[in-house]
């Protein structure tokens, strides 16, 4: 990067004096490619997939909400004075849990499901999103609410997967009008530093300052954090932490196994494919979710766009 060029969010932060740099602590999401770049993911990754129908679906969905992460007006800013003191005391500024939406994640649904009827859809997705079109906005909000705080009904994970996609381009717009200098990791070191969710999957990277650093990606606000390579996401553990992958594959993705506490996570090497997308390869690699789901370890947290069934 020349001088007087300013870095864009989710880019690597430039050393002025060159050499060796400590990695970032965490990268901000950047609202205009997170979720474009995910959708040309899942297109390339469905190509001879076995589950290529759902793959496209899901690249289409991801589209979607790429249209509505770049749709005026911008995100009003968080109150820094709130910022400022749950930082200092340790906690997400912007508590998935705790926050107080404002409508503008009923627009972004809106524009979202708007987007996805320009084109043929399957009848049970075309059937649960009248549905939840047909809702009043108090219904829409309490199932937010539910998904947010895990308490969702089975009779609505269906119409979940919809407001779970609105509401991480929600939160990913306000993830990124944060200043991230002014934030700090979590002591809960496997949660986003931002808005306190679990991570998607984990990239250790192979480019940048730091190469062979590992970031988790939060699931819902896009955050990237640095965490500690060989220690178990979920437990803090690292004494029986080993790593299982599918023979013969590219072994771009790998599962994190913890014997201490019996979860694993996903992790997704970028020496392998420096392609690797957490959001897509994890909805990509579901084959491998079963394998170690079989050998008796379970997911350190679901994709929220993969509700049913988990
Ligand atoms: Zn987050
Ligand atoms: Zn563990």
């Amino acid at each position: 990067m020349r001088q007087g060029e300013v870095a864009s969010k989710g880019a690597w932060a430039g050393n002025p004096q060159g050499g060796v740099k400590a990695p970032a602590p965490l990268l901000l999401p950047d609202p205009a490619t997170r979720f474009a770049r995910t959708a040309a993911r899942l297109e390339s990754l469905a190509h001879l997939h076995p589950m290529a129908d759902w793959l496209r679906f899901m690249a289409r969905l991801a589209q979607a909400q790429h249209a509505a992460a770049i749709m005026p007006p911008p995100t009003e800013t968080p109150d820094q004075a709130r910022v400022d003191q749950a930082v200092t005391a340790r906690m997400p500024p912007l508590a998935a849990d705790d926050h107080a939406r404002t409508k503008a994640w009923r627009n972004g649904l809106a524009t979202l499901l708007d987007r996805l009827a320009q084109n043929p859809m399957p009848a049970t997705a075309s059937s649960v999103i009248a549905q939840l079109r047909a809702r009043d906005e108090n219904a829409v909000e309490a199932l937010a609410d539910n998904f947010l705080h895990g308490g969702l009904g089975v009779a609505d994970a269906g119409a979940a997967m919809y407001v779970a996609a609105a509401l991480q381009v929600y939160f990913t717009r306000l993830a990124a009008s944060l200043h991230a200098p002014g934030l700090r990791l979590l002591p809960q070191r496997g949660l986003c530093p931002c808005c306190g969710s679990t991570p998607v999957a984990g990239v250790i990277t192979a480019s940048g300052p730091a190469p062979g650093t590992r970031y988790l990606y939060c699931s819902l606000c896009g955050t990237a954090w640095n965490h500690v390579r060989a220690v178990c996401i979920t437990c803090g553990g690292s004494r029986s932490v080993s790593l299982e992958g599918i023979e013969g594959d590219t072994g771009a993705a790998r599962a994190e196994t913890c014997n201490e506490c019996h979860t694993y996570a996903k992790m997704l090497y970028q020496a392998k494919d420096m392609q690797v997308d957490p959001f897509a390869d994890d909805l990509a690699t579901l084959a491998l979710d079963v394998l170690v789901g079989e050998a008796g370890w379970s997911r350190h947290a679901a994709n929220p766009l993969v509700l049913v069934g988990t």
